[in-house]
């Protein structure tokens, strides 16, 4: 099993570590062929506009919703925005592998960034999560599975192979979130 991160931008270099310390073997992905050669992708936080702008060369953008489609797929926060069916504020472009709603740079600037602990589906407690220029998942299709709720908003959600957060679980040192992406990779779809 090889699991692709997407590298063009973002702290790819957290989630490759996070991963590679639960025993994954990692491929930085910055070109389209090098979707060929993984069996999973993560799309890690940054700035899904400054993404969707490098993802418009080179058939790129193409190339990753043909693979969403099919693959297992982990996004966070730009990653949950690419990933979402339809994106709010201002609406732009994305992969629409994952039937939600979302909106960007939900929680205003004064709470820019910030941690919290929420309860979660993922057995073993509260889950501490960083929430950085945090979108908000607005509303989620009837197919959706919520993991977690901060507040009255979904923050962790999945949908078949499609897993999303608004947080970002490769900064806190908790890996429940990432071994579960494995799980769902390794058994190629909903894990139980
Ligand atoms: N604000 C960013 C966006 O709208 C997402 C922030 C993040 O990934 N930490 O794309």
């Amino acid at each position: 099993m090889q699991i692709g991160v997407l590298a063009i931008q973002g702290d790819y270099e957290a989630h490759k570590a996070r991963l590679e310390e639960l025993g994954a073997a990692v491929t930085l992905v910055r070109k389209p062929e090098q979707l060929d050669a993984i069996d999973a992708i993560v799309i890690p936080g940054g700035e899904s506009s400054t993404f969707l702008n490098f993802l418009a060369e080179n058939g790129f953008l193409e190339k990753l919703r043909k693979f969403v489609r099919t693959k297992p797929v982990f996004g966070t926060c730009a990653g949950a925005i690419l990933l979402a069916k339809d994106v709010e504020n201002p609406p732009q472009e994305s992969l629409g592998a994952l039937d939600i709603c979302i909106r960007r740079n939900a929680y205003g600037r004064q709470v820019d960034s910030s941690i919290h602990e929420a309860e979660t589906e993922l057995a073993g407690g509260p889950l501490e999560m960083v929430f950085i220029r945090a979108p908000k998942i607005v509303s989620t299709g009837k197919d959706v599975e919520v993991l977690a709720i901060e507040g009255s908003d979904p923050v962790l959600v999945r949908q078949g192979k499609v897993m999303a957060a608004t947080f970002h679980p490769e900064l806190s040192r908790d890996t429940r979130v990432h071994q579960e992406f494995l799980k769902l990779v390794r058994n190629g779809h909903k894990p139980k």
